[in-house]
Parts: structure tokens; C-alpha cells; sequence
């Protein structure tokens, strides 16, 4: 019998991220962020100068991706081809990339048992765009997470300023509009609810709020 999995979809900025981590440490299960998968291959897209509109040479890249995921108590850190990358991957240039090397299914497809993979006994919190849609179509429960674009590129803003970074909050907001424009129009797995999801707008809820809705999902459902 397969592990029991619980998908969280949503674009970026709609609290996913955060979520999934307390969901994986309250029942103590597996934890996959697909985002990073996408981003660490555009990253060895960067790194290998292959274009990033080359879908051949990208879903080779996919299928020969030498990524690994090692849980830690900051949060999963990432090795690609022996090199930790967990911060580089998280750059607007690489979410810009992953978003771009995501649109062709040969991509997609490459990547698929990849990430089935996290399937494991306890059971998967599984973070991304096509999770309840394609990746893990069973699942037990299927959420989708969105907040207003405003709100996301604020809590974005908040985010990197506390990390020191000088960002404008109209260029963050521009990027936002531009990234869920391609995530949601492409052809493969767009970014869309699964028709048995729970909706939850997160715009103007705390984190805890979100958490009270979405556990109440999930004990329905387990
Ligand atoms: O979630 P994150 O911002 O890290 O994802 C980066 C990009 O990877 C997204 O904008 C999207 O284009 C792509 N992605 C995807 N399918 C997923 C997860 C991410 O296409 N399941």
C-alpha cells in the first residue's frame, strides 16, 4: 500500500512554502518542494549554458539531473553535482529560469518519477504547481493556496528586506504578474486548482489562520 500524500498548489507568495514545512513536522512526513526540482535544473541550465528555450537539451539535462535533497534543521538543503545551492536556487534569476526550462512537457515529463519518488511511508507533503493535478492525482487531500498578487509581492518584500536586500515593491509585483502569467497559460500542467481541492485566499490571514483551515481539510480527508 502507497504512503498517503497531501498536495499544496498555489502560485508564488501564497504561503505554500511555509505551510507544507509545519504540516511536515506536525505529522512528521516526507516534505517535497517541486519549485526547487525546476529551479536546481535551471540552475544546471545556467551552469551548462543550454538555452533555456532548448527542450531537448533541457529534458537530457532533467532526465540526468544529479540533484540531492537532504532534510536539515534549516529547512531541506540542496547538492547539485556535489555543490550546495540551496541559497543560489532561491534568486529571482533562477525562479525567472525555472518558470521558463517548466513550460515544455518533455521537462515535465522527465521529471515526473522524480519526484513520485517522495512518495514515502509515513506519507508526503507535497509543494507546487501540478501536484494534486498531474504529479499525485490520488492524493488524500489536495489543497490550493493564492492571495491577491499586491499581498504576495508584500509578503515577498517583507521577506528579502529582513534578509537585508534592497528590492522595489513595484518591480516584485511586476514579476509576480509575470511568472503567474506563464505558470498559468502554459500548455502542460498549468497552474490551476485540482477539481477536488480546497480554495483557500489567503490574502489578509495570518499563517495561523491558514494552518486552522487547512488541517480541518486534511482531517476530513485523511
Ligand atoms: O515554487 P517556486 O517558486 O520555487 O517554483 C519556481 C517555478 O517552477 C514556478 O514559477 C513554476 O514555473 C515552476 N514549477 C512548476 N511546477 C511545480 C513547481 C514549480 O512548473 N510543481
Amino acid at each position: 500500500e502507497q504512503a498517503p500524500v497531501i498536495t499544496i498548489d498555489g502560485p508564488s507568495g501564497a504561503g505554500k512554502g511555509t505551510i507544507c514545512q509545519l504540516l511536515a513536522t506536525q505529522f512528521g512526513w516526507h516534505l517535497l518542494d517541486s519549485g526547487a526540482i525546476y529551479r536546481v535544473l535551471a540552475l544546471a541550465a545556467l551552469h551548462h549554458d543550454v538555452a533555456l528555450d532548448n527542450e531537448d537539451a533541457l529534458s537530457l539535462l532533467a532526465a540526468h539531473l544529479d540533484v540531492q535533497f537532504h532534510p536539515s534543521a534549516e529547512g531541506v538543503r540542496v547538492v547539485l553535482e556535489g555543490e550546495e545551492v540551496s541559497k543560489s536556487i532561491r534568486s529571482q534569476e533562477c525562479a525567472d529560469a525555472a518558470s521558463k526550462v517548466a513550460v515544455f512537457p518533455r521537462v515535465r515529463e522527465a521529471l515526473l518519477r522524480r519526484q513520485r519518488a517522495f512518495r514515502q511511508k509515513p506519507g508526503l507533503i507535497a509543494d507546487g504547481r501540478d501536484m494534486g493535478t498531474v504529479v499525485f492525482p490520488q492524493a488524500q487531500a489536495k489543497i490550493y493556496l493564492t492571495a491577491s498578487a499586491e499581498e504576495r509581492a508584500e509578503r515577498r518584500f517583507a521577506q528579502l528586506k529582513e534578509k537585508g536586500y534592497d528590492v522595489s515593491i513595484d518591480r516584485l509585483l511586476e514579476e509576480i504578474r509575470e511568472r503567474d502569467e506563464r505558470d498559468a497559460n502554459r500548455k502542460v500542467a498549468p497552474l490551476k486548482p485540482a477539481e477536488d481541492a480546497l480554495e483557500v485566499d489567503t490574502t489578509g490571514l495570518s499563517i495561523d489562520q491558514v494552518l486552522v483551515s487547512v488541517l480541518s481539510h486534511v482531517e476530513k480527508s485523511l
